[in-house]
């Protein structure tokens, strides 16, 4: 039984989906006017994570991603998300581009990202730039049901007709009174009014016709438009990182159920930020990692992959270079296993009792993905199980029977990591002369000379390892 932290109740609550079998999820997608860092992987790994173990227990996911490529404004940090520059247009000033080139960069980059990462792309990649009449038919519908006003070309929805306002963030009308920083609009009626459509001031760049004015949709309207248009008017799941509950999701919530009259979301999930040294990573004080400085100090993406399953991703994480270290030796550590379990597949070995048991690997797995997919747990009961098939295998006591039964249990599990694991690496023709060389000086006992081409062939990137069952050979570790 699946139980998924909801950020609407604040509690754990049993997951089950509206139609059986199959669950509508809308997850927040990029900005695309930067290089991805290494904190929005977090957020796009909770979504693949959540998907990833939905698939596992059976269920048909329809995962929608946004591309915001249209009218995401710097400032929505002390705003409602309404002012300040576009960040696109920003950036199309900054490297000499327009704004769609910039867009169609950073949305490749992005998806790129993800492939490398092994997140499973999600069945559709709407576009803002290309919704923008939905966006205008749900404004449209707000202000006939008078949730929303025009002024000057500018449209805003007024907060204080929807009395639910404030219900997934705690920041309800009366606690925004007291303490929020908000900006004022000349045309707001209220400073806590949020935009849906703003008219294009002289030079803006990216604007569409609409019968306000020449302008541009709010930050929030899009994910309101696209996903009802994807996933209908209710969806199962829908998540993002901490940032996005105020004002963005709260925002998604009053106008999307203002304009549809049926509840929005049944499940709300979020990731904490990650952290560096503590502090929230930052570009001017150069904390603010993309997966190429990542893989320029030699770790892979499946490295980082491994390092973000190793937090719940309702904890706090903290993002360091010793971290990230362990994290590439526990996947060294799966790699080598999985390995060793092909080799043992493969030869036939029987024996009176072939009973090594999956069970309990099975049955603490899925208690720990059940608690709102506990990836660190999971991951444990996966090392705890490793230790003891390699105590078996070390007393020769795994046959190919039991391993072909690992394997097969492994591959469903691994479903849920997402690991792409390094195959055995192809061992080149020079090598194998050296080591037969070696073997031969071995069988003629002239221990210096196998030992200086023991030294050659390790300086060529392989190691060997005398084992009671012949030698092995490995492509030494890069990060070594
Ligand atoms: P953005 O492109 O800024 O809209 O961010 C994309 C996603 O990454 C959103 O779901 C954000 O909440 C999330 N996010 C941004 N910064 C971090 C961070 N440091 N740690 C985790 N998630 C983040
Ligand atoms: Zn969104």
């Amino acid at each position: 039984m699946l139980n998924l932290y909801n950020t609407l109740s604040k509690s754990k609550v049993e997951f089950k989906s509206l139609n059986p079998g199959k669950v509508g999820m809308y997850s927040c997608g990029p900005t695309v006017y930067g290089y991805v860092h290494i904190g929005n992987v977090r957020a796009y790994l909770l979504s693949d994570v959540v998907r990833r173990y939905l698939e596992y227990l059976g269920y048909e996911v329809r995962l929608i991603k946004n591309i915001t490529d249209v009218g995401h404004l710097t400032d929505d940090e002390v705003a409602q998300g309404d002012s300040g520059e576009d960040k696109i247009e920003k950036a199309a000033a900054k490297e000499k581009k327009s704004p769609e080139e910039i867009a169609r960069f950073y949305e490749q980059y992005f998806k790129q990202l993800e492939s490398q990462l092994n997140i499973e792309p999600a069945q559709y990649f709407p576009r803002a730039t290309a919704h923008v009449p939905q966006m205008i038919k749900v404004i449209e519908g707000l202000i006939e049901k008078g949730f929303a006003y025009e002024k000057n070309g500018n449209v805003f929805f007024d907060v204080t007709k929807f009395a639910d306002y404030g219900k997934l963030s705690g920041n309800t009308l009366e606690n925004l009174k007291v303490g929020a920083r908000l900006e004022e609009h000349p045309d707001k009626k209220n400073p806590w009014d949020f935009a849906l459509w703003l008219k294009a001031p002289a030079g803006h760049l990216m604007k569409w016709p609409s019968p306000w004015s020449v302008g541009y949709p709010g930050w929030h309207i899009e994910c309101s438009a696209m996903s009802t248009e994807y996933l209908g008017s209710t969806l199962d799941i829908h998540t993002g990182g901490e940032d996005n509950i105020f004002p963005h999701h709260e925002a998604e919530i009053a106008q999307t159920e203002c304009f549809t009259g049926q509840k929005f979301v049944r499940f709300w999930l979020h990731n904490r930020h990650l952290l560096v040294d503590g502090k929230k990573m930052s570009k001017s004080k150069g904390t603010l990692y993309t997966l190429e400085d990542i893989k320029d100090k030699g770790f892979s993406a499946m490295d980082l992959r491994l390092f973000f399953l190793s937090s719940h991703y309702r904890s706090q994480m903290d993002f360091s270079w010793t971290a990230l270290e362990q994290a590439h030796k526990n996947l060294q550590k799966i790699n080598d296993f999985v390995l060793n379990l092909q080799a043992i597949a493969k030869s036939n070995s029987t024996s009176a009792d072939d009973n090594f048991s999956i069970e309990s690997f099975k049955i603490n797995f899925e208690a720990a993905m059940d608690d709102d997919l506990n990836t660190p747990l999971a991951l444990s009961s996966l090392y705890e199980f490793i230790t003891q098939a390699n105590k078996q295998i070390d007393e020769d006591a795994l046959t190919s029977s039991d391993a072909k039964k690992i394997l097969s249990f492994w591959e469903k599990a691994n479903h849920v990591f997402g690991f792409i694991l390094a195959g055995q690496a192809e061992i080149p023709e020079e090598i194998k002369q050296l080591i037969a060389q070696r073997e031969k000086a071995r069988a003629g006992k002239d221990f210096q000379k196998s030992d200086d081409l023991r030294a050659l062939i390790e300086k060529k990137g392989f190691i060997l390892e005398d084992t009671k069952d012949g030698m092995k050979v490995k492509k030494t570790d890069s990060r070594n």
